[in-house]
């Protein structure tokens, strides 16, 4: 059995979601499909929320309205058979209606959770009545069924083994399976979810539980480029990729891949595929255990970084002191990403302001304390490009005109970052694009 995701994009338009009922009926093989909700959905659902938590419920209403009015259009267009079209209206109806309801009742983290869910719920549904419509045999899933988090809000993926394999029991003759991406249950039972950008998460931990041939990214771009799309005009994509390198390029930003969707198929051993829904013929990337090839393979870039340098002459080499760093970050749960140290500073960098204030406080008992937000970490990743010649005197010669604040290297072989100010981010890309891969 294979997992097959197919993103926003994928299934965003009527006809798109018919190309995708064409792409998995068209191999005879078990499957489970992972959508996520129609391209836009989950925005929207979002800016409803934050009406909501202003206290804007006219806002909001009509926010509600126009997207009710664009579902009922979609239905229209992708649906023929006046049965289901009237099955397709109840459905929406129905959500349509929690809506509605929401409108009027005070606004809480764990609301928005369900407000939130409601784009996966829909497109899966939408899509199972076409399933249906074309006569193909399926069952959905109910992720809330078997999605689990532990009370860290980790996923669980024991229990979902568990879960899932004694609901795939229940079906022994079918064949594909339809589920929904994103949304979880958490350690309380509420509905939650895997964070944005989070069905690819849900896909290679369901293919992990279910010990899959492999995990299948269906995007709207042909596999992992060597560098940003969005940012750069010129990339190309990248054949292979080990799950090391998969797993930092997703982390420091390549938006393809949720930044935690590597490890459970890695941990599985289960081969992912990234792969274009309007180009299936296309090789895309595939990511393994193993690399392909040494060198550099891309550059990839995570915005939102702050970074906080400790300055104190008296305690730095004493030890013990960087425990008593860390620990700052540990009580406040805050990753942080990058480290480099000096004989009387440290340097890091976290991805989350939320608890900055609570954490420089507690810092400034160590020593003086400097923040600088606002900040972008390029992540220059290859396999065993730390062993490969040339490659810092490339990046060096090439960013000799950036100010880069910090550079971390050597922490694996595969990962080379710098820390540079955002503004300088689409230059940075640029210069690294010609230097390191020749492209223009
Ligand atoms: P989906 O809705 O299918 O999950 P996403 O928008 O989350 O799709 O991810 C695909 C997008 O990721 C691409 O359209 C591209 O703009 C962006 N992206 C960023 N970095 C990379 C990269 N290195 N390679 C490929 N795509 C990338
Ligand atoms: N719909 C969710 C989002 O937009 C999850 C996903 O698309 O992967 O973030
Ligand atoms: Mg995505």
């Amino acid at each position: 059995m294979k997992v097959m995701k197919f993103g926003g994009t994928s299934v965003g338009t009527p006809q798109r979601m018919k190309e995708v009922a064409k792409l998995i009926t068209s191999d005879p093989g078990e499957k489970i499909v992972v959508l996520s909700a129609l391209s836009g959905t989950t925005n929207t659902l979002l800016e409803i929320s934050n009406l909501l938590a202003n206290n804007d419920r006219e806002g909001a209403g009509q926010k509600i309205a126009g997207m009710e009015k664009y579902y009922r259009a979609f239905v229209q267009e992708l649906l023929t058979n006046e049965t289901i079209i009237d099955k397709a209206n109840k459905v929406l109806a129905e959500h349509f209606e929690f809506l509605t309801i929401i409108l009027k009742i005070s606004f809480s983290e764990a609301l928005l959770k369900d407000i939130l869910a409601q784009g996966e719920l829909l497109s899966t549904k939408i899509f199972s009545l076409y399933l249906e419509e074309q006569n193909v045999d399926y069952v959905l899933l109910p992720a809330l069924d078997f999605m689990t988090l532990d009370n860290q809000d980790e996923p669980q993926v024991g229990t979902i083994k568990v879960k899932l394999v004694q609901l795939l029991q229940h079906y022994k003759d079918n064949k594909i399976f339809i589920t929904q991406g994103y949304i979880t249950r958490n350690a309380k039972g509420e509905v939650d979810n895997l964070k944005r950008g989070g069905s690819d998460y849900s896909a290679s931990l369901i293919a992990a539980a279910i010990n899959a041939s492999a995990c299948e990214i269906w995007t709207d771009i042909d596999g992992m480029h060597n560098n940003d799309p969005r940012v750069v005009k010129t990339t190309m994509p990248i054949k292979q990729l080990s799950f090391d390198e998969a797993a930092e390029l997703a982390y420091f930003g390549a938006k393809i891949l949720h930044p935690a969707s590597i490890w459970p198929a890695q941990f599985f051993n289960v081969p992912v595929r990234l792969l274009n829904t309007m180009q299936a013929e296309a090789a895309g990337t595939l990511i393994t255990e193993t690399a392909g090839s040494t060198g550099v393979k891309a550059v990839a870039a995570k915005d939102g970084i702050t970074a906080i340098k400790i300055k104190s002459s008296r305690m730095l080499l004493a030890y013990g002191f960087l425990r008593k760093v860390f620990e700052v970050f540990e009580k406040y749960r805050t990753a942080i990403d990058m480290i480099t140290t000096s004989e009387v500073a440290v340097s890091v960098t976290i991805d989350s302001d939320t608890y900055l204030d609570e954490i420089k406080k507690e810092l400034e008992a160590l020593g003086s304390v400097e923040v600088d937000t606002n900040q972008t970490i390029v992540s220059i990743v290859g396999n065993e490009i730390t062993e490969t010649k040339e490659v810092m005197k490339k990046l060096f010669d090439s960013l000799s005109a950036i100010p880069i604040r910090m550079v971390s290297y050597g922490g694996s072989r595969h990962n080379i970052s710098v820390l540079i100010p955002k503004n300088y981010k689409e230059q940075t890309l640029q210069l690294l694009n010609k230097g390191l891969f020749g492209l223009e």
